[in-house]
């Protein structure tokens, strides 16, 4: 039994709001540029997008996500893959920048099975990391370990990337 997962319970209910047929977050946040802030799109690129998660697994998980609706790397451009492999450098000097995480994990999940809450369309998860986080969690799984408000991150993640002129593509 591997002990190394974070514990985050609130993914639950993350991935049963999920089901909904036919809904697309990612699309939907795309369609509305205005509510940016409030959807905690952190930033918009030419062919991406990079959001903070809502259900984090952990303090400052970002996605990101091409703009067109695809669902793996088989379907994506050459541009797109170049582009979102660029953000993820980009993802991890604004984090760096704002919270310093000591590493990070990053990937992504194909399909249901694989623990993908949005198998429709692809994404990369970027999850700043800590030394002895994962041990805190096992050892207080009732505590909510993520204390930093979403909004609050959100705000200094944008301040952070008009200071430093991020991303640099
Ligand atoms: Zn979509």
């Amino acid at each position: 039994m591997q002990q190394e997962n974070l514990w985050a319970p609130w993914r639950t209910k993350y991935i049963q709001g999920l089901s909904r047929p036919g809904g697309c977050f990612i699309c939907d946040y795309m369609k509305s540029p205005g509510a940016d802030e409030e959807n905690l799109v952190l930033w918009r690129t030419e062919k991406s997008v990079v959001v903070l998660n809502r259900f984090p697994y952990n303090n400052g998980h970002l996605l990101i996500a091409p703009v067109r609706h695809i669902p793996d790397l088989a379907a994506a451009q050459e541009a797109e893959l170049l582009e979102i492999t660029k953000l993820i450098r980009e993802t991890q000097k604004a984090l760096s920048l704002t919270i310093k995480p000591h590493g990070f994990n990053v990937g992504m999940n194909f399909g249901r099975c694989a623990g993908a809450g949005l198998p429709e369309h692809m994404h990369v998860h970027v999850v700043p990391r800590w030394d002895g986080d994962t041990n805190f969690m096992s050892v207080c799984s009732e505590t909510k370990v993520i204390s930093q408000s979403l909004t609050e991150l959100y705000r200094l993640l944008v301040e952070t990337s008009q200071k430093h002129s991020l991303p640099r593509l």
